[in-house]
């Protein structure tokens, strides 16, 4: 399998070079030249993640170095809880993605993308820079896959004030390897800053950067697995597809649902729930595409005005209209996060992380508007990590998951740093020496 980039097609690259290097060199995303095609039968006597994915990566993997190391890729990276937990009996469910290192769902993939980098170094080669612009849970992720691991450093920027003071302490609280920078500015500053670093060649030359975020199509493909697998579950149960909620900011886990269902899997609407950041509803509704600045709203890992994988869906519907692709997407304000995470832990004593709970309210509209269909929830983060919002609204405490405890009692330091490209280029120089 070969990747071009998605603003030119005619210099293909292989999978390694396409990992190694992040973003292409004209600036766009990789894209992988064909998607594998199955139906739910040639999935029948697989169970589990690491095998599903182990399956349905393969034709992705074909030809790349990587191949013969995949099974265990898999099995080191995704074996992971990933449990089904009913919602509305019988006709949704959630899968809950957030049992991992971080509690969020990032890391499956972040831990994907760590298994494949530390398969595709030498032990001769220079140590590389993983950049990172976080809105708050890929940093962390992208951290405990990388921390400790020979060859590697990361940085990551993240914007500073706009993510919960548990974030903020998680992703400080690394040290070794892992070198954390609060940006005076939004998600889209740092993201600005991530490109900006990835095209400085002489920047990319001193320190190897290579990029983790959701742009990385190593984070991509992992995510087509768990989708696949619930879908799989829910179809040998239903005999039929599940319509997907899933909470969205950049577009890259929703691009996920999206592609296992292209490739063929039982799923039926997959539906964008955003916050207050309404460039994909206003896009799914008819109008240009058009991205903004970011604003600031209580689900902050989707505080994205300009979802970069936009680039990357247009991309696999070139040729069909995306507006009739059984895609939608729908915003939901503050408020009504408030309210959904009020009223959900007062009916059913569930406790909803914010980002969810965008998920959720969709789902409550979905059923005023007459939907009858069986729906999955992406439930994308654990709600201790947003205790902050959550725990006010519910009048008790929630009790983090032990890895995120964990990582709350270590010390955490994060550098100051201007939105300035200049000011990054000169910190960059201070994180080159030991790794
Ligand atoms: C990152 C994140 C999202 C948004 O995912 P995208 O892939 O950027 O769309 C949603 N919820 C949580 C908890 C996240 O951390």
């Amino acid at each position: 399998m070969k990747y071009s980039s998605t603003r030119n097609e005619t210099e293909p690259v292989d999978l390694a070079t396409a990992l190694r290097q992040g973003l292409a060199p004209d600036g766009g995303l990789y894209v992988p030249e064909a998607l594998p095609a199955f139906g739910p039968h040639d999935l029948n006597a697989v169970t589990g993640l690491p095998a599903t994915a182990k399956r349905l990566l393969a034709p992705f993997f074909a030809g790349s170095p990587l191949e013969d190391d995949l099974a265990e890729i898999c099995a080191e990276a995704l074996e992971l809880p990933l449990p089904i937990v009913d919602f509305e009996p019988g006709r949704s469910w959630m899968l809950e993605l957030f049992h991992g290192p971080t509690a969020a769902f990032k890391d499956f993939a972040a831990r994907f993308l760590a298994a494949c980098m530390g398969r595709l170094r030498s032990p001769a080669d220079p140590v590389q820079t993983v950049i990172v612009a976080t809105s708050g849970d890929t940093g962390g992720a992208v951290a405990a896959a990388f921390h400790r691991r020979p060859g590697f450093r990361v940085v990551i920027l993240y914007p500073q004030g706009r993510v919960s003071a548990r974030q903020a302490h998680q992703l400080g609280a690394f040290g070794d390897n892992i070198h954390t920078f609060k940006v005076e500015g939004n998600f889209d500053d740092c993201q600005r800053l991530a490109k900006q670093a990835l095209n400085d060649r002489e920047l990319n030359e001193r320190l190897q950067l290579t990029s983790a975020n959701s742009i990385s199509i190593g984070r991509l493909l992992p995510q087509i697995s768990y989708y696949a697998n619930a879908s799989l579950q829910l179809w040998r149960e239903l005999s039929r597809p599940v319509d997907v909620i899933v909470p969205t900011g950049n577009l890259g886990n929703a691009l996920a649902c999206i592609l296992a269902r292209e490739m063929g899997l039982p799923i039926g609407e997959v539906v964008l729930a955003t916050n207050a950041n309404r460039t994909l509803p206003d896009y799914f509704s008819g109008e240009d595409y058009r991205g903004r600045p970011g604003l600031a709203t209580l689900a902050n890992a989707m505080d994205v005005g300009d979802p970069s994988n936009f680039e990357r869906l247009a991309w696999f519907f070139r040729d069909r209209d995306l507006r009739t692709a059984d895609i939608h997407s729908h915003s939901i304000d503050d408020e009504a996060i408030r309210e959904t995470i009020r009223r959900v832990d007062a009916e059913q004593r569930m406790a909803l992380c914010p980002h969810t709970a965008c998920a959720v309210e969709v789902l409550r509209q979905r059923r005023a508007a007459g939907i009858t269909t069986p729906h999955l929830i992406a439930a994308t983060a654990h709600p201790a990590k947003f205790d902050e919002v959550v725990e006010p609204l519910l009048g008790r405490s929630i009790t983090p998951p032990p890895a995120l405890a964990e990582l709350l009692g270590r010390p955490s330091h994060a550098e100051p740093l201007s939105a300035e490209f200049g000011d990054l280029r000169q910190a960059m120089g201070n994180v080159s020496g030991n790794g």
